[in-house]
């Protein structure tokens, strides 16, 4: 029986990744599609929402109840 892959959509270009321990960059084809996202969140082109802010206030506020 065949050994079967998965394969996965690089992020960066959409192209067709094998899910592979050697594939140190999954589940980007090639490191340069990797450094590229990365280069991207840093940059701030994705916009995060300030989810992180708002969870730690809840957290706060428990504390004040208790
Ligand atoms: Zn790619």
């Amino acid at each position: 029986m065949a050994e079967k892959i998965t394969k996965v959509a690089c992020p960066t270009c959409g192209k067709e990744v094998e899910w592979r321990p050697e594939n140190a960059f999954r589940p980007f084809c090639s490191q340069r599609c990797k450094l590229i996202d990365l280069g991207a969140w840093g940059n701030e082109a994705y916009k995060v929402p300030a989810e992180h802010d708002e969870l730690q206030q809840d957290a706060q506020q428990q504390d004040r109840n208790t």
